[in-house]
């Protein structure tokens, strides 16, 4: 990642959103730090800057086409233009089917794939005009393979494909590449309450014997938004330690 370049994250607060903005920063970009949490973006933002590199941080919920609107305005302002944009906010709201309240849906598709959408829409008029970007979406292994208790939020993940290979098509005329990162089980905040019984049937489902670190999915992340990897476009990458093949 050459410096110089503009990327922005969500949900770079914490856990692997924070990894990826953190190592952009590290290697030269300059980074917009977006999470609906301003104190953890702060944070991240701070590290950014105490390492040497160049850093904002902005409070906004993906899932509002408004808040979306001006944070890209400005980016925009600050900045002066936009590279790279990895759509990695997401929540999960678990539950059997027959159970699963409406909230539950909307919520987790408003953020997981309508916040992407609303991203994407944005950042590909600023790109549309540079002919240049770069764009990661962070789906799940769950996409492919399905999870009981999660129909909500493996429809989001699964759906972020779709986007994924339309935007690709879409913009590649304009040197966009559109591609997804899968990650499998990863330790954060979001996985570490598991029960241990839950884990160890993961475990076991992992020919790598290990569960993945942020830093595992954020380096791949790293590798789709360079200048290396300006002929991909419209992929799905795994980084599961083999859980699905
Ligand atoms: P995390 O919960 O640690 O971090 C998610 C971040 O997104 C938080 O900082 C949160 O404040 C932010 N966020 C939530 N809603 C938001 C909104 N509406 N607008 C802006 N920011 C918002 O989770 P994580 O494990 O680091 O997950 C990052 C991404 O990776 C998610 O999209 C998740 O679905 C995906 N993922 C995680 C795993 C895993 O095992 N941890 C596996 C596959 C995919």
């Amino acid at each position: 990642m050459p410096k110089g370049k503009i990327a922005l994250v969500t949900g770079a607060g914490q856990g692997i959103g924070a990894s990826i903005a953190i190592e952009m920063g590290r290697l030269g970009a300059a980074v917009a730090v977006v999470d609906i949490n301003l104190e953890n973006a702060e944070q991240t933002a701070a590290s950014i800057r105490a390492a040497g590199g160049q850093a904002q941080a902005f409070a906004t919920n993906v899932a509002d086409a408004d808040q979306v609107k001006s944070l890209f305005a400005s980016v925009m302002e600050q900045f002066g233009g936009l590279d790279i944009l990895v759509n990695n906010a997401g929540i999960t709201r678990d539950g059997l089917l027959i159970r699963m309240r409406d909230e539950d849906w909307d919520d987790v598709l408003n953020v997981n794939l309508k916040g992407a959408f609303l991203c994407i829409r944005e950042a590909a008029r600023i790109m549309s005009k540079r002919k240049y970007g770069r764009i990661v979406n962070i789906s799940s292994v769950v996409a492919q393979m399905g999870n009981a208790g999660q129909a909500n939020y493996c429809a989001s993940k699964a759906g972020l494909i779709g986007l994924t290979r339309s935007c690709a098509r879409e913009l590649a005329r304009r040197q966009i590449t559109v591609n997804a990162v899968a990650p499998g089980f990863i330790e954060t905040a979001m996985t570490r309450d598991l029960p241990e019984k839950v884990r160890d049937g993961l475990l076991a489902m992992i020919p790598l014997e290990r569960l993945g670190q942020p830093e595992d999915v954020m380096r791949s992340v790293v590798f789709l938004a360079g200048e290396g990897a300006g002929y991909i476009t419209g992929q799905v990458l795994e980084v599961n330690g083999g859980m699905h093949m």
